[in-house]
């Protein structure tokens, strides 16, 4: 069945669209992944993170910092901006939930 999109709904959803920029980006954040984070980056060096934590109840899908969702492998961290870090991995910031 071909769907026709009319004029007047084309106009609502830009319109929609343009009134909610904030909501749309931020959905568009929520499932976007950032690159990962580099344990040699300085300031990654320098809270010694690593991918794999050695402490098996001590890691970032449990740390307040993580701001990604747990079930995932990667997400983003308060401390690390622009970058996802490992669910597994840890650092000196480390913060109980
Ligand atoms: S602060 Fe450290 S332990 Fe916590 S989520 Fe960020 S990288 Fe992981």
């Amino acid at each position: 069945m071909k769907q026709v999109i009319t004029r007047r709904k084309l106009l609502k959803t830009i319109a929609l669209v343009g009134v909610c920029p904030s909501i749309t980006i931020g959905s568009m954040k929520a499932f976007a992944s950032l690159p990962k984070l580099d344990p040699e980056n300085a300031q990654a060096k320098a809270l010694q993170y690593i991918h794999q934590s050695a402490i098996a109840e001590k890691n970032c899908g449990n740390c307040r910092l993580y701001t990604g969702d747990a079930s995932q492998d990667w997400g983003p961290c308060a401390i690390f901006p622009g970058k996802d870090v490992a669910t597994a991995g840890w650092c000196k910031a480390w913060v109980a939930k």
